[in-house]
């Protein structure tokens, strides 16, 4: 079967480069699935999990937000950040999605909302990932 070489890069460096069969990534404008020949493609990405498929493989990643480009059989993530799941510390997301929550449920005037909701999604995020 043919493939996708896929390529996952951050501010931190590269994350994966490796050849899948197909990519299912959440756009702004809903779920995308690539496989090979797909027409060239340019997407804002969500806070959510990128799955990788090769046979009866399927791994994910957590990666928040950021652009997907598809073009020749190469995909292109540049995201903010992004993980594999053995890279997430549970620890640490687990921290932050109880921080943002707490920010959250709080009447102070000075918290910034839409940050805590970003970090509460990048967090949760995180954690699904592990989960899988
Ligand atoms: P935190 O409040 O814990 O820093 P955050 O969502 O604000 O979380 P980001 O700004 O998205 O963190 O990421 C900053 C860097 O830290 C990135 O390199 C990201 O990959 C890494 N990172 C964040 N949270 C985790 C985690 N739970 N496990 C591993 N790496 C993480």
């Amino acid at each position: 079967m043919k493939t996708l070489t896929v390529s996952v890069v951050t501010p931190n460096g590269p994350v994966l480069e490796q050849e899948y069969e197909m990519v299912v990534a959440r756009a702004e404008s809903g779920e995308i699935g690539i496989l090979p020949n797909h027409i060239p493609l340019i997407a804002p990405l969500s806070i959510a999990a990128v799955r990788l498929k090769k046979g009866n493989d399927e791994r994910h990643l957590a990666v928040n937000g950021g652009v997907m480009e598809v073009s020749s059989n190469q995909v292109s993530i540049l995201a903010q950040s992004a993980e594999k799941p053995e890279d997430i510390d549970e620890q640490r997301a687990r921290e932050a999605k109880e921080r943002a929550e707490r920010r959250l449920q709080s009447k102070q005037d000075n918290v910034d909302y839409l940050r805590a909701e970003l970090a509460l999604r990048r967090a949760t995020n995180r954690l699904n990932v592990i989960d899988k």
